[in-house]
């Protein structure tokens, strides 16, 4: 379980606060507006109705004491910079702050975020990837050209064993795992036949996948 410190409960910060709550973490909410506030109440363990620039607001909030602090301010850029930058500044162990532009995304890591996330760009290459294949089914982007698919089995390799397939010989590309009706199951073995109606888990650089699944 993990102490996080929630700054901005509009519609991406609520939901990261539901989340949250249901994965059992400590969560403080925080927005200058009270409806806002009131909104996630039954989501968090504790709320508190500031404005996050105030720097006596954020010091009575004890920010070194949480593990996460996440900004979820979005269209207010300003806010959201100034927020980042105090969070860091007060001595905030790791701050996760929202973008929404690009350039958002630069100034943010170079005023006190440890990361950034960008739901509009992520999200935006994660419904491409996914709506424009017949074969994809989910993908998860891992940085330096790496990815995890999740795609449909070739019927050429279906009914052969991972041996056979020797996918990570052939193509430089290790499967993860395999999914039947939405179970996965990673205790795969050499001898592990694909069978139809499965998925499979597939980790490997993007082109390669991209080759060797034809996307
Ligand atoms: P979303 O896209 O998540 O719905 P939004 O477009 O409604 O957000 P944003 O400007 O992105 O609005 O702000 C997100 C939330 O952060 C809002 O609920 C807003 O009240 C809150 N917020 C903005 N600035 C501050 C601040 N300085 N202190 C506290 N809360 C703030």
């Amino acid at each position: 379980m993990k102490n996080i410190l929630l700054i901005g409960l509009g519609r991406f910060g609520k939901h990261i606060a539901i989340k949250l709550g249901e994965l059992g973490h400590e969560v403080m909410a925080v927005d200058h507006d009270e409806e806002k506030v009131n909104e996630v109440l039954k989501y968090v363990t504790n709320a508190r109705i500031g404005d996050s620039t105030n720097e006596e607001f954020l010091l009575s909030l004890g920010v070194g004491n949480y593990d996460v602090c996440i900004v979820a301010i979005g269209d207010d850029f300003q806010s959201s910079l100034e927020t980042t930058s105090l969070l860091k500044e007060l001595g905030a162990k790791l701050v996760v702050s929202r973008a929404t532009r690009d350039v958002h995304e630069k100034f943010l890591l170079r005023n006190g975020a440890d990361k950034v996330v960008y739901p509009e760009k992520q999200l935006g290459t994660w419904t491409a990837m996914i709506y424009s294949s017949d074969v994809i089914f989910d993908y998860i982007d891992l940085g330096e050209d790496y990815a995890i698919f999740e795609v449909s089995i070739p019927d050429s390799w279906l009914g052969k064993t991972i041996v056979q397939l020797d996918v990570r010989k052939n193509y430089n590309l290790n499967i993860l795992a395999t999914k039947t009706k939405g179970k996965l199951n990673l205790a795969l073995t050499g001898d592990t036949v694909l069978e139809k109606g499965q998925t499979l888990l597939v980790l490997g650089m993007t082109k390669d996948i991209q080759y060797c699944f034809k996307l």
